[in-house]
C-alpha cells in the first residue's frame, strides 16, 4: 500500500498517511493543518552513524520483494 511519511510544517509532527492520489490533501492528524510536506525517506533507514543497516532495510519491506 502507498504509505508515505509526512511532516507538519505547523507543529513538526511526523506521521504516516495512506495516499491514493498525489493530488490528495494530507492533513496533520495532530493539529489539522494542511501545511504538510511529504518526506522522501520512505525507504531510508535512519542509522546512528554506524553505516547502512541491511537488516533494517530488509525488515522494512522496501525495495525488491515482488511487491
Ligand atoms: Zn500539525
Amino acid at each position: 500500500m502507498p504509505i508515505y511519511e509526512y511532516i507538519c510544517k505547523e507543529c513538526d509532527n511526523e506521521f504516516e498517511e495512506l495516499v491514493f492520489s498525489q493530488d490528495a490533501t494530507v492533513v496533520c492528524p495532530k493539529c489539522g493543518s494542511e501545511k504538510t510536506e511529504k518526506l522522501m525517506s520512505a525507504c531510508a533507514v535512519k542509522t546512528d552513524g554506524g553505516g547502512l543497516n541491511l537488516d533494517a532495510l530488509q525488515d522494512s519491506g522496501c525495495g525488491s520483494g515482488g511487491g
